[in-house]
């Protein structure tokens, strides 16, 4: 399958919905993202093994997160759990004047996922090495927030970092589980679950135990 079949697919699926987020997934080369063994399938929707037990997220999920989430050209974007970065690269694609902190516990993928954006380009985001299961405060607030890994909880420390009309996207559960959004207006707080979801756990502090 080639990227613009994949892309036409998902418009017809109902997860595209924007043009801004079809733009930003039209200019994105998945296959980048991916090791060599595993190219081939770039343009598939499905998640793909990166290395370390991990994987690259699934074009439909990275199109439901952006439709939901909605950043904008100069919004403040955290990203939890960054991998080789394909979903980072998407939304930097939107966020054109605006900043990615992007934080990755496990230093290769974060190596590698630098290694990716310089190659296209890519100079707003930012990659940390670390735990990023109860945020990123050094660098809050943020106006968008969200993980790419299942959280146990919908955790506050994380509704904390979001600024006044900011808005977080979490999945919450072990591997199968639940993403929810999570809105901030007026200093009043809205839940919506958008539905079932399977994500990597998210391993910390605030995240599940390593096994
Ligand atoms: N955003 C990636 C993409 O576009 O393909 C998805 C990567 S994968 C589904 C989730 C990532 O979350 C893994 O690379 C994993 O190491 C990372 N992760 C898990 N727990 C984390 C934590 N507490 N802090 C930061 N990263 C974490």
């Amino acid at each position: 399958m080639e990227k613009e079949e994949l892309i036409e697919k998902l418009i017809k699926q109902g997860y595209l919905k924007s043009k801004e987020v079809i733009q930003a997934m039209r200019d994105v080369p998945r296959e980048v993202f991916i090791p060599e063994s595993q190219k081939k399938y770039a343009y598939y929707d499905t998640p793909l093994e990166i290395g370390y037990s991990q994987t690259i997220s699934a074009p439909h999920m990275v199109a439901i997160m952006l439709e939901a989430l909605k950043p904008e050209q100069d919004s403040k974007v955290l990203e939890i759990g960054t991998g080789t970065g394909y979903h980072a690269a998407v939304t930097a694609k939107i966020v054109k004047n605006g900043k990615i902190y992007s934080i990755e516990r496990i230093p290769e993928l974060a190596e590698k996922a630098r290694e990716n954006f310089k190659k296209l380009g890519i100079k707003n985001i930012e990659v940390i090495v670390g735990d990023g299961s109860l945020g990123l405060p050094e660098h809050a607030p943020y106006s968008h927030i969200y993980a790419t890994c299942s959280a146990p909880s919908l955790n506050p420390r994380l509704i904390e970092q979001l600024d006044e009309n900011g808005k977080l996207l979490l999945p919450v559960g072990r591997i199968y589980g639940e993403l929810w959004l999570i809105e901030k207006k007026k200093g009043k707080i809205r839940k919506k679950n958008l539905g079932g979801c399977a994500f990597v756990p998210m391993i910390g502090k605030g995240g599940y135990n390593e096994d």
